[in-house]
């Protein structure tokens, strides 16, 4: 590209790049959602499998080719190709940052990357660590940051609003306003909120870490792309390494320094030499040069590229935290602790499996109609925090729906067909008979056995007499669970009226998914 001047300037260009891809991103997010089909319409997932971040970390840490992830290839040639562009032209999350830029504009500009090493460390750090057996990528990695704060904080935040101010002006205003705002509460219904309200563990947490990657504008521009953004490491080594190249700074440059002061990515030195593993190929600075001197072209200069300045020694001290925090933390160890509540989705790899695959982006959690599916906080260890996991009491995993492991961009839970689906175990429901009405109480109740979805009901009765709360003999009938039967889905603890704690409770004894946690059988006996 040399320097002339376009009628459309370059830059606008990528502004629409910019705002195509941000609008495909949210559709695609809006998509991730019960439709009123069993099957999704939409590979919603499909961005993840782009990333090279996540599926080199993956692969490290599953130590195999995860197939799924191949489509990454393609960013990898495009970017030897086109250099950084991805974080210029189409990433969302440096989309939404240079949106949010004008509002948290910085007093102090600071041309010069603050930590301009951070991010290489970063990168080797997580891929060092998934390589022994600490997946820790999903916490850092553009997409999945952004596609969980999304769906844990933001959406049920903005859904919450929005059929709040419906609800106020559909009782309260006049019948004229309600004219307009019931067609639009419908569109809105229809496109873009999602199909129930959810509510998340961790909200908090996920607002702030999200927040903070915005805030961090208030210091310099782009500072999480520049410092942090392993994704972006990864792209600006493969650029450095790459066809492209941008040219800048020679005799007619003078004093000018108008590139250097616009570069959001803070990529041109002092000399107005272009950094290609900074460079997001933006293109304002070749928009902007009065004196044309800047050029993008795909002739490799001869000298090495300034790129990576950091030492060697900073990016080995990376990779060998990276390694040696595995046996500091002994989180394989943590993550055995045997929480009985741990419960997986169904259609979930072993654990070990699926830690190493699972990259956070609670795509299975948006997905899930019942929301039950929440995210691990320390319950895992700290490779599991942002998981997914069961909460039965707060919803349950509906018998006819397979969507979380439709949605799983690593396969991390793989998709069950429904004969499948039907019969995984995901964990066993057990009765508490001193909460259980019947039991404790003589009071009878069968709430749990009505809602049981499994073909042959897996809670069936005894009939027999108890005494009740007036010391008087009644006959009742009292629950059991049939441990052959019991699917784990949750929806017997989910609907006991009991407040508090449910009377049935379900634990991961005998998933699937995890064979030594098989039941005793009834003919096997013990002592
Ligand atoms: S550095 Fe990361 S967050 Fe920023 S644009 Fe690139 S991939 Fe997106
Ligand atoms: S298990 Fe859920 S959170 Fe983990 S990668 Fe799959 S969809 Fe994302």
């Amino acid at each position: 590209m040399a320097n002339r001047k376009h009628i459309i300037p370059l830059s606008r260009w990528r502004q629409l790049s910019q705002a195509v891809c941000l609008l495909l991103f949210l559709f695609l997010f809006s998509k991730t959602d019960y439709t009123g089909s069993d099957q999704l319409e939409y590979a919603v997932n499909i961005i993840f499998r782009f990333d090279p971040l996540i599926a080199t970390a993956v692969m490290l840490a599953a130590k195999s080719v995860v197939l799924l992830l191949l489509p990454a290839l393609i960013l990898v040639a495009l970017s030897l190709l086109l250099g950084r562009f991805f974080c210029g032209w189409a990433c969302p999350l440096g989309t939404l940052i240079d949106l949010v830029h004008p509002l948290l504009k910085s007093h102090n500009p600071a041309l010069d990357t603050r930590f301009p090493r951070l991010r290489y460390g970063i990168l080797a750090f997580l891929l060092s660590a998934a390589f022994f057996g600490l997946p820790l990528v999903g916490y850092l990695d553009p997409f999945s940051l952004l596609v969980r704060g999304l769906t844990l904080a933001v959406e049920p935040a903005i859904n919450h609003a929005a059929t709040s101010f419906f609800t106020f002006t559909y009782q309260k205003a006049p019948a004229l306003v309600n004219l307009v705002t019931e067609p639009l509460y419908d569109f809105l219904q229809a496109t873009i909120l999602p199909f129930s309200q959810k509510h998340y563990h961790l909200v908090y947490l996920s607002m702030a870490i999200l927040a903070t990657v915005f805030l961090l504008e208030l210091n310099q521009r782009r500072f999480f792309c520049r410092n942090l953004c392993p994704l972006g490491a990864l792209l600006g080594l493969l650029a450095r390494f790459g066809l492209m190249n941008g040219a800048g700074g020679n005799d007619a440059c003078g004093r000018c320094t108008t590139c250097r002061n616009i570069c959001r990515m803070g990529a041109i030195d002092e000399q107005r030499h272009i950094d290609m593993a900074a460079c997001t190929l933006c293109l304002e600075c070749l928009d902007k040069c009065p004196r044309s001197t800047i050029i993008f072209n795909w002739k490799k200069p001869l000298t090495l590229q300034t790129g990576y300045s950091g030492s060697r020694r900073f990016f080995l001290g990376s990779l060998t935290a990276g390694a040696l925090l595995p046996l500091f933390t002994n989180v394989r160890g943590l993550a055995k602790v045997t929480n009985q509540r741990l419960i997986r989705p169904p259609g979930a790899l072993g654990e070990k499996e699926f830690l190493s695959l699972c990259v956070r982006c609670g795509e299975c959690m948006k997905v899930c109609i019942g929301n039950t599916l929440q995210p691990v906080f320390l319950e895992a260890g700290i490779e599991g925090m942002f998981s997914p996991k069961v909460d039965s009491r707060l919803g349950y995993c509906e018998f006819n729906c397979t969507l979380c492991g439709q949605v799983c961009p690593t396969g991390a839970i793989r998709e069950l067909q429904l004969t499948e689906k039907h019969t995984f175990k995901i964990g066993q429901a057990f009765f508490d008979k001193n909460r259980c009405l019947p039991y404790a109480r003589g009071i009878p109740c069968m709430v749990c056995e009505e809602h049981c979805p499994t073909a042959d009901k897996a809670i069936k009765f005894n009939e027999t007499m108890a005494t009740n709360d007036r010391g008087q003999q009644v006959q009742v009938k009292q629950p059991f669970v049939v441990a052959e039967l019991c699917i784990g889905c949750g929806i017997c603890e989910h609907k006991c009226p009991l407040p508090g704690a449910a009377a049935i409770r379900i634990t991961n004894a005998g998933e699937t998914r995890s064979p030594d946690k098989a039941l005793p059988v009834a003919s096997a006996g013990y002592g």
